[in-house]
């Protein structure tokens, strides 16, 4: 029994890109080279999209306009089981290393085909790797220029990649209040941030971890959580990329094999929605 009332969904999220596409293998796979590999992402998309209609789970899919187009019927299968279809840019490149007008075009040309593919309007995006930082605050102006109405691009945490450690941890307004952002969740212990929305700290940690950190944002915070994986990181039988360092190494395979599982917990634990479900009134009041 609770005594305070928590918000009775969170957000389920997914960046649906292929193995080979990863930031952290940016120096080891070129984009040239991304049509030599034999892709797994539909197949691992069609896997997640069996779990969650089996939990009766809805999610917003953050998709590659690249994957759009090489794999338009599985855009439509994402639409069609009623997910919210959302952008992660064209081919995961980075926003810290676009100019402003690099940025547009790439906001432009992932909505225009995610639409094109889907028929539907497409409205949120991720920044690859979270990729929104104090070095490039432009960015939710051109979210707003492109026709977008929210984001989920910065992580409220000190990392060696990514993060704004002091933005604020849960839902704000940038470009005259008119983009929502919706940063990862995080919990906040003794003043610091700790990740506890997804990526490899969800498979390094033991699931009850997750489970006590999510359970504490929505009691203790009162606010939704928001979770994000990838396709790849359920498929423990990917290829491996050859002579990758060592914590890329560590990063990228650890505990892949236990991924799935520990996903099937998290549906079966918590009530999750998509990104415009569980935000439809600050969405309708930022319109
Ligand atoms: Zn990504």
């Amino acid at each position: 029994m609770n005594e305070h009332s928590a918000p009775t969904a969170n957000a389920m999220t997914v960046d649906v890109e292929d193995y080979f596409q990863v930031s952290a293998f940016e120096s080891y796979v070129s984009r040239e080279n991304w049509k030599n590999f034999a892709g797994r992402v539909e197949h691992n998309t069609d896997r997640i999209l069996e779990m969650f209609s089996a939990h009766q789970v809805q999610a917003t899919f953050f998709t590659l306009g690249w994957v759009a187009e090489h794999y338009p019927d599985l855009v439509k299968r994402i639409v069609s089981a009623g997910h919210d279809l959302a952008s992660h840019g064209w081919d995961h490149r980075r926003v810290t290393n676009l100019t402003r007008q690099e940025f547009a075009t790439d906001l432009k040309m992932s909505k225009e085909k995610l639409e094109d593919v889907s028929g539907t309007e497409v409205n949120g995006y991720r920044a690859p790797s979270y990729s929104f930082t104090r070095e490039n605050e432009w960015t939710h102006d051109v979210l707003l220029e492109q026709g977008y109405a929210y984001s989920s691009s910065i992580a409220p945490i000190k990392h060696d990649l990514y993060g704004i450690p002091d933005a604020p941890r849960f839902s704000h307004r940038y470009a005259e209040q008119r983009i929502l952002e919706l940063p990862i969740t995080t919990v906040r212990l003794l003043n610091k941030n700790y990740p506890c929305g997804g990526g490899g700290w969800f498979r390094l940690y033991p699931y009850g971890v997750s489970k006590w950190a999510i359970n504490r944002v929505n009691h203790k915070d009162q606010e939704p959580a928001i979770f994000y994986f990838h396709p790849w990181e359920i498929d423990p039988d990917q290829p491996k990329i050859d002579n990758l360092d060592t914590r890329t190494r560590f990063r990228h395979y650890q505990n892949l094999e236990k991924m799935e599982g520990k996903v099937v917990k998290l549906l079966k634990d918590f009530d999750w929605q998509t990104i415009p479900q569980v935000y439809a009134d600050q969405l309708k009041s930022a319109a």
